[in-house]
């Protein structure tokens, strides 16, 4: 079946807003892949994904390898070696996994592992587990041959002890963007990435949405895949992914699932928030979509070959 055909099918007998695409929503070549990512950091990340398809990877691959980039970037101050640490100045690690199977892998509140995305996937594929936290998680992830480093820079421990002076909340808008790599391939398999330090100076043990499914990431291979960034807490107390899969499977368009998942948390806080939430989604048939709180957050696209930092407007 066409994918066009599937959403007309997958439609029927839903009450829902609008939406069936027209011609022209549609991708130009349902065969080409598609990546889209959260933030500047998505840019580097969209390349080396691109690259793991164009040499035959799955898509599992190519999201993994994505999340990694920034991961290892020390530059990235929001995700693995670099990110900024807890209050007491422990970097703690968030990330998931999951394939186009309804496969899913999670580890939280991981330390001293570098690439908290792939002990993820490792736990996907060698575990009966979907998620595996803290101490037993870095046990795991030696116990698979993760190396253990010290995920502190020099630049992240300053800006660590500065803080400590004054100890002022930060919010996660000003420090921290989880890197989220949302992957279709070829054969339009959808597949998802999500990997972050969590909101800077946090409570030691907190764990935000990044590595709870449904929260962080979700993907459904029948309607869509999301994946969110931006303060943790109330994505999960909305189940934001999988909201925004959700409202696409009632009809929804990408960006309205966004913007609708967005006002779930808008309508609690009487429009008055100081916090920023972003959504990007695609869609089964490669319409991506992509909503925010506040002005600021920016997706990269990696489509035809071309990738490209899109900026987008808050909705409030
Ligand atoms: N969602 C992340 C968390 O709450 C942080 C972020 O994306 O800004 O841990």
């Amino acid at each position: 079946m066409k994918r066009r055909d599937f959403l007309k099918t997958s439609a029927i007998g839903i009450t829902a807003p609008s939406i069936l695409m027209s011609d022209d929503e549609i991708k130009p070549n349902m065969n080409d892949p598609l990546i889209l990512s959260t933030w500047e950091h998505g840019l580097p990340a969209n390349d080396v994904a691109w690259k793991v398809l164009q040499n035959g990877g799955s898509a599992m691959d190519a999201a993994e390898a994505g999340a990694k980039v920034p991961e290892a970037d020390p530059t990235s101050t929001s995700v693995g070696f670099g990110g900024l640490p807890d209050e007491q100045g422990n970097v703690t690690l968030d990330a998931c996994v999951m394939d186009s199977d309804g496969n899913a892998g999670s580890v939280a509140f991981l330390q001293n592992i570098k690439h908290p995305v792939s002990v993820a996937r490792k736990v996907m594929e060698e575990t009966k587990h979907v998620m595996l936290v803290g101490e037993g998680a870095r046990q795991f992830a030696v116990s698979h041959g993760f190396e253990e480093i010290d995920l502190l820079t020099d630049e992240s421990k300053m800006a660590w002890e500065k803080w400590k002076k004054k100890r002022r909340e930060m919010m996660p808008h000003e420090t921290h963007d989880t890197i989220s790599v949302l992957v279709q391939d070829k054969n339009g398999d959808l597949t998802g990435a999500c990997t972050t330090s969590g909101w800077a100076y946090k409570m030691h043990g907190r764990v935000g949405d990044s590595p709870i499914i449904g929260a962080g990431l979700f993907v459904d291979n029948e309607i869509g895949c999301a994946a969110a960034t931006g303060l943790g807490e109330e994505v999960i107390k909305t189940t934001g992914s999988f909201l925004v899969v959700e409202l696409m499977r009632q009809g929804y368009d990408p960006t309205a699932a966004c913007e609708e998942a967005l006002n779930r948390v808008i309508k609690k806080h009487n429009g008055n928030l100081d916090f920023q939430i972003a959504y990007i989604a695609i869609r089964k048939d490669g319409k991506i979509g992509s909503a925010c709180i506040k002005d600021g957050f920016e997706y990269a696209l990696l489509q035809k070959g071309k990738n490209n930092l899109h900026k987008i407007k808050g909705t409030i």
